[in-house]
């Protein structure tokens, strides 16, 4: 089926977009991403996902000219576009520091950034899926020191993810300097004695738009909450442990390291906040 992206401020079929074998970002990873959830043809949270984005390119100082109005354009458009617009999507963007004719670890500044952006069909999981719970590993956190910055360098991420999938595990919990800080491609929290637990944002994890739509849930509603570290030990002893992100919500875990989590079972603390966070979607597209 044909499927047109945007690349390099063109809309093309995807059959047709392609890069130079020079490109940065296929010879050093030398780029940034950033992933957009799509509810009804309504991008969720676009402002903050913006400003992420800029947040990153100005980490990676990567000069790309498109402002978020642009974006806004061009993504509406390739939403559009889609084979069946009124499901839920996401949007993936990606952008590289360019092509140049050497290759050189040498940073050029004048190149032209590679610029990518595609709306592919992402259904969320159901409660009821979801209420199933995931099992999780832990592994020690052997990224690098800017995880804040949403690279295309994802190696670390994928290898980790690959090794908890082999041992029937859904996420890998990344443990640095004794705490769990986050997981491959998620934000973490835990629940004990009723308070909602997260690590607090900082250069280790990355911030997680779905981690805040999920602390202001937690003010609206009025139930405890404190962003602060947690041991490997509080982990362990968590009442309800869950990873989060745009395009799995909240995944409640109900086994870490072949250790039972609580009783075995999904919390009630997150019937709770799945109940509000999924509502919240839905009027967003009534
Ligand atoms: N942490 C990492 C390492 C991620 O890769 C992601 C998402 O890709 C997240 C957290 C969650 O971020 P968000 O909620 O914005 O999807």
């Amino acid at each position: 089926m044909s499927e047109i992206v945007f690349l390099n401020h063109e809309f093309i079929d995807i059959s047709q977009a392609n890069i130079s074998i020079t490109d940065r970002g296929f010879l050093f990873g030398d780029g940034i991403y950033e992933v957009i959830p799509v509810y009804q043809q309504n991008m969720f949270r676009f402002d903050a996902h913006m400003q992420r984005l800029q947040q990153s390119l100005a980490a990676v100082n990567i000069n790309c000219t498109l402002k978020p109005n642009d974006w806004q354009v061009i993504l509406n458009k390739l939403i559009a576009n889609a084979n069946n617009p009124q499901e839920d999507h996401s949007i993936y963007i990606q952008i590289t520091r360019g092509s140049a004719p050497q290759r050189s670890h040498y940073l050029q500044n004048d190149l032209t950034p590679t610029i990518f952006a595609r709306c592919s069909p992402s259904p969320l999981p159901s409660i009821e899926t979801l209420r199933q719970g995931a099992n999780v590993i832990t592994h020690q956190d052997c990224r690098w020191d800017w995880c804040y910055i949403k690279s295309i360098n994802l190696l670390p991420n994928t290898l980790l993810c690959q090794l908890a999938y082999s041992q029937g595990a859904k996420e890998a919990i990344l443990i640095r300097d004794g705490n769990a800080i986050e997981c491959t491609s998620s934000n973490l929290f835990i629940v004990k004695n009723n308070i909602i637990i997260t690590p607090p944002k900082s250069k280790n994890i990355l911030g997680g738009i779905t981690r805040d739509f999920i602390l202001e849930l937690a003010t609206q509603q009025q139930l405890p909450f404190a962003e602060q570290d947690i041991a490997l030990a509080e982990l362990y002893q968590a009442d309800e442990i869950w990873f989060t992100g745009s395009t799995k919500s909240i995944v409640p875990a109900t086994k870490i390291d072949d250790r039972i989590i609580g009783n075995g079972n999904v919390g009630p603390v997150w019937e709770t906040m799945i109940k509000h966070y999924y509502a919240a979607i839905a009027k967003l597209k009534s």
